[in-house]
């Protein structure tokens, strides 16, 4: 979806944008965090969404235990355990059958 021109973020939220001092309906951009493009209203998600992105992620990763692996492996870099040359290495086996 295209914008006719750009809209400040409270024009967005409000779902009205000001043409020659009137009013109207603009189709929205969704801000659910998921990516679906629907209107998550105040939070990040709509219900049922969160679980969209993480099912998303998991599958990005390439499963549950891969992500496992990536966290882990982040972790160990951050706390000094795993150098950078090891968390690399990690990051490309786990993403290269995938991408
Ligand atoms: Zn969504």
């Amino acid at each position: 979806m295209t914008m006719p021109f750009p809209l400040r973020t409270s024009e967005v939220r409000t779902g009205r944008v000001s043409v020659s001092g009137d009013f109207k309906k603009v189709e929205l951009m969704g801000d659910c965090k998921c990516g679906c493009g629907k209107q998550a209203g105040n939070g990040n998600f709509i219900a049922g969404h969160s679980q969209v992105l993480t099912a998303r992620l998991v599958n990005e990763v390439g499963g549950l235990f891969s992500l496992q692996e990536l966290v882990r492996s982040a972790k160990e870099y951050s706390s000094g355990e795993k150098c950078q040359e090891e968390l690399l290495g990690t990051i490309q086996r786990l993403f290269s059958v995938k991408m």
